[in-house]
């Protein structure tokens, strides 16, 4: 099982459709309550165009499992 830092491909959050044809990548800070601190964590994202042609969202920003909530 893949870990989402190593995954080579994203699904459209839209229709589904797994897409690994990247369209850019961008550092994204989030300040993340860990263990009762605020902590600035960087997330490398990446974009990724959806091959669906019928599908209404042609760029997509890919999922991260962090499981970010807060306090
Ligand atoms: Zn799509």
């Amino acid at each position: 099982m893949n870990t989402a830092a190593c995954q080579k491909y994203s699904a459209c959050p839209i229709c589904g459709k797994r897409s690994n044809r990247i369209h850019s990548r961008y550092l994204r800070l989030l300040d993340l309550p860990i263990s009762g601190h605020l902590s600035r964590v960087k997330l490398k994202a990446r974009k990724y165009f959806c091959d669906n042609a019928v599908c209404p969202r042609k760029v997509f920003t890919e999922r991260f499992d962090y499981d970010i909530r807060p306090y």
